[in-house]
């Protein structure tokens, strides 16, 4: 993320205020720099933002959907169909727990995964449907929820673009069994590394947590705090996936101003859809859908053949001008290992193959100053006129 040059615009950067500042000084002070009590802050306050009281801090959104997919207990041939337009770590993740990934083709206009297209893979295999909320805008959960109840499949949902995100007044991430966020440098909340596991059922979330640092019985904040000292036990070979209280103390305070980045966003989405509208581009879908909201995490452009440059030449011409950019996604089927292990072809996803070869995100983030967001109107009309 750090400046090429001092006049570079990034795609995404994150802002932080004093209150983070101060926050991490504090557990530093404290000298309490693992999972403690801000870490159990943090999960309640995003509990109540995103609905849920069930919320486990990650390390990662890759850390909390390998967490969710582990808790399915998968057998070798169990199918779990996902989008093909989406990051890497979705899939590998479904890998890692041992299941087969299976991909239904993702909509033309929102980028995210078509319900008529799931309801074609389902086999006597497929154990669960993994729905990600492309670039903020919820994924037609009605529909999905709808399938998941008929043939009795869970439901795990990759909100790693989708904090603010709602679909029917309810929060993104509630409607599975598990939501899966991401605090990685680029997302709209920022806490270096991090994710956050919210989950249907707490039970079964608080197995999980033992699950997510090495599978021991008590974390050393029950075991050395209070009362004296207690052993622990192992219950299952489990991995290190915790979050530290110096991750949550950016989070807490990031979550805080939330809101008011999202306004933000929606202002810098608005002027760019209004100022490249008589572009050969389409613009990113901002579906009105009722009772939802769209959490305005990536501009995503389609460049369209009649552009006078195609993606990868608007790229370099943008870089050559300071401004960052970034690709969401080239499509999943597209990449050597999924062809080798899956024999996956792009051309069976052709609305994913479509978009990953001409779309093209250009910088979002609530710190852009009315100077740089000029300066990126400018190029993109210029390069694309
Ligand atoms: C960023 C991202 C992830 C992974 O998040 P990490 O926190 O970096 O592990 C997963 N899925 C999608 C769609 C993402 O954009």
């Amino acid at each position: 993320m750090k400046s090429k040059s001092s006049d570079f615009i990034p795609l995404g950067a994150p802002t932080f205020g004093t209150d983070d500042i101060n926050e991490v000084i504090d557990s530093l002070q404290s000298g309490w720099v693992g999972t403690g009590p801000k870490v159990g802050q943090f999960e309640r306050d995003f509990g109540k933002y995103v609905g849920t009281q069930s919320a486990l801090a990650t390390n990662s959104c890759t850390a909390a959907l390998h967490l969710s997919l582990m808790s399915l207990e998968l057998k070798p041939g169990d199918e779990v169909i996902t989008t093909p337009m989406t990051f890497c770590a979705t899939i590998n993740t479904i890998i890692h727990a041992g299941g087969k990934p299976i991909l239904a083709d993702c909509n033309k206009d929102d980028f995210c995964i078509n319900p008529e297209n799931i309801s074609e893979k389902i086999t006597k295999n497929t154990r669960a449907i993994l729905p990600v909320h492309f670039a903020g805008q919820s994924c037609n959960m009605e529909d999905i929820m709808q399938l998941a109840n008929d043939h009795s499949l869970n439901v795990i949902e990759d909100c790693a673009h989708a904090i603010e995100t709602t679909f029917d007044d309810n929060h993104a991430g509630t409607f599975g069994d598990f939501g899966c966020f991401s605090f990685y440098a680029t997302k709209n909340l920022v806490t270096g590394e991090g994710g956050m596991l919210i989950a249907k059922d707490r039970e079964k979330l608080n197995q999980i947590k033992k699950i997510a640092l090495h599978g021991m019985s008590l974390d050393a904040w029950d075991r050395f705090s209070e009362g004296g000292f207690k052993h622990y036990d192992i219950v299952a070979p489990g991995f290190k996936y915790n979050m530290t209280d110096i991750q949550a103390a950016l989070g807490i305070h990031q979550l805080a101003r939330i809101e008011e980045n999202w306004l933000k966003r929606q202002r810098i989405w608005r002027l760019y859809s209004e100022s490249f509208s008589e572009l050969p581009i389409d613009l990113p879908t901002n579906v009105v859908v009722p009772k939802s909201k769209h959490a305005h995490h990536l501009y995503t452009i389609l460049i369209r053949d009649d552009a006078p440059v195609n993606r990868d030449e608007f790229i370099l011409k943008m870089q050559e001008n300071n401004i960052g950019t970034g690709v969401h996604y080239r499509s999943i089927p597209g990449f050597s290992f999924y062809q080798d292990s899956f024999g996956w072809n792009p051309d069976d996803y052709p609305n994913s193959t479509s978009i990953g070869n001409r779309t093209v995100s250009i910088p979002l983030s609530p710190g852009l100053s009315e100077n740089d967001l000029n300066r990126i109107i400018e190029k993109v009309n210029s390069i694309l006129k």
